[in-house]
């Protein structure tokens, strides 16, 4: 786990939630705890709707 951070969003695919790996304000890492395969859009639209971590 290279994050410094963890923050939660809404999984674009399955709607659940999905958790974002920080370091500083880049995201590093996009898991879906209900295990989905997220394509790059999927990623891309994450990215866009996250909220760095304060
Ligand atoms: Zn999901």
């Amino acid at each position: 786990m290279v994050s410094d951070k963890v923050t939660w969003e809404t999984c674009p695919a399955c709607e659940g939630a999905v958790a974002l790996g920080w370091v500083e304000h880049t995201v590093t890492e996009i898991d879906c705890a209900a295990g989905c395969e997220l394509t790059d859009t999927h990623r891309e639209s994450v990215r866009h709707s996250a909220t760095p971590p304060a």
